[in-house]
């Protein structure tokens, strides 16, 4: 009996965790974290809905936190089996889960601080610590894309590139039990074609399941081009206010598109001279990994290593230092600020922000997605006034919102996946879809869409549900 659970990433787009069991192996896709409000998220990823002791092995698709995020969790509890990744994506998940523990410690001692000023609140103690990312770490073995590799009884794994972040994979999954056989595909986040810097998603043949992701299930994004050339367009604007610029940006993947876009205008001559400042330690240390994997470029990008580095060109500055990111905001002239957090809910943007906020000259660039109830999305509103360090500011720049440089496959993306996926069986039998990593209505839409279409047994698992694969 050949059965999956989904545990976590069902139904809403955290907290990714799908299980695999047969009578001789259980298996667990990502160890996502689950985010939202604090307590509940706390909770939740606190507890593992599952017996780390029991599995033989895990698989990650890529390093984003809600897909990676809890494997330090894993490992505190007594998890000791390989975790298979890409090995950028292992290059990756160093930087991204040291943060991870970083950002616990500082809200944990942040909340201790307000407990102790007598505001009512419950304390926190960090989910892990340095000690149990390095556990993490340790176990995970980097597998290159297109090489299959057996990683428990009756079941082989094999990455395709999903198209998504540097090192991200579909993973596809051999599994046999008593004589069955099957074959999994599972999009991890799946990306989109055309994408700058990485390649398409590759389309796995003879899938008998898909699990795919349904974000933008019920979406259509704009050309990423459109995007680029409207930023050029808001930098020239700024720029001839004497205004500076500011870009909430996550750090992996979207930073160093946009660092990449900036020096391709640069290159073309679109864009004034001034200074561009990547304000982020963390997107930092992501683009030295990039550095370090070209074989992992389009060949667009690859061709373009011959004439000098991606991401270095005259007026990029890397800022580590935490006194030169404050200098920033007091030198005179135009500039370009790079900086996380990409909702504005911590980090180095704050302080720009703060200082930037009320100054009708410059702007603020929003790139990506921006949650509810998180001071980017009453940015991206145009509140009149916005908290910033618990202090009201008016807000006065110019916000201009960019919805191009999405890294997800949008509902026409994931619907020519699915398609291009079923149309690679020879008997074009499909057997079943679930859709997993997507709010409600986004997995209706696609459902309804998936439907139409004539894929049969397309079905959203709730968190828990368990399947039986025949
Ligand atoms: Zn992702
Ligand atoms: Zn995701």
């Amino acid at each position: 009996m050949i059965e999956i659970a989904f545990l976590g990433g069902a139904a809403t787009v955290t907290g990714s965790k799908h299980v695999i069991r047969t009578s001789r192996a259980t298996v667990l896709i990502e160890c996502g974290l689950f985010q939202g409000h604090r307590a509940d998220a706390n909770r939740r990823n606190r507890s593992l809905p599952l017996d780390a002791a029991a599995l033989d092995a895990v698989v990650l698709s890529h390093a984003h936190l809600d897909h990676s995020g809890a494997l330090p969790v894993l490992a505190h509890h007594g998890y000791r089996g390989p975790i298979y990744a890409t090995p950028a994506t292992r290059d990756l998940c160093a930087p991204m889960l040291e943060d991870a523990a970083s950002i616990q410690r500082a809200d944990a001692r942040h909340i201790d601080r307000l407990i102790a000023r007598g505001v009512d609140l419950e304390p926190v103690t960090p989910l892990y610590d340095h000690d149990d990312v390095v556990a993490a770490l340790a176990l995970m073995v980097g597998l290159p894309y297109h090489r299959r590799q057996t990683i428990a009884p009756g079941i082989d794994l094999t990455f395709l590139d999903a198209g998504h972040v540097l090192g991200s994979a579909v993973v596809v999954l051999d599994v046999e039990d008593r004589g069955v056989q099957l074959r999994i595909a599972f999009t991890g986040d799946l990306g989109r074609p055309n994408m700058p810097i990485l390649r398409d998603p590759e389309i796995p043949e003879r899938v008998d399941y898909l699990i795919t992701e349904s974000t933008y299930g019920d979406r259509r994004h704009p050309p990423i081009a459109e995007s680029q050339d409207a930023l050029a367009a808001a930098v020239a604007r700024t720029a001839a206010r004497g205004g500076k610029l500011v870009i909430p940006s996550f750090a992996l993947e979207r930073a160093q598109e946009i660092i990449f876009a900036l020096g391709q205008l640069r290159h073309r001559g679109a864009l004034p001279q001034l200074p561009i400042y990547v304000d982020s330690p963390l997107a930092t240390k992501l683009t030295d990994v990039f550095r370090l994997h070209p074989d992992l470029y389009d060949r667009e990008t690859f061709a373009q290593l011959q004439s000098g580095s991606l991401f270095e060109f005259e007026g990029l500055r890397y800022v580590v230092d935490a006194e030169a990111s404050k200098a920033i905001d007091t030198e005179p002239g135009p500039a370009i600020v790079i900086a996380g957090s990409g909702m504005c809910e911590g980090g180095r943007v704050l302080h720009h922000l703060r200082t930037m906020v009320s100054d009708p000259r410059n702007t603020i660039a929003i790139v990506g997605f921006q949650a509810e109830h998180t001071l980017g999305r009453r940015i991206t509103e145009r509140r009149p006034q916005v908290k910033i360090f618990g202090v009201m500011r008016e807000l006065h720049a110019e916000v201009v919102v960019f919805d191009g440089f999405s890294a997800h496959a949008d509902q026409a993306g994931l619907l020519a996946f699915a398609e291009a996926v079923r149309a690679r069986h020879a008997s074009s039998a499909l057997r079943g879809t679930f859709l997993v990593h997507g709010e409600p209505p986004a997995q209706a839409a696609l459902a309804a869409q998936l439907v139409a279409r004539g894929f049969q047994h397309v079905v959203a698992p709730t968190c828990g549900q368990r399947v039986a694969l025949t």
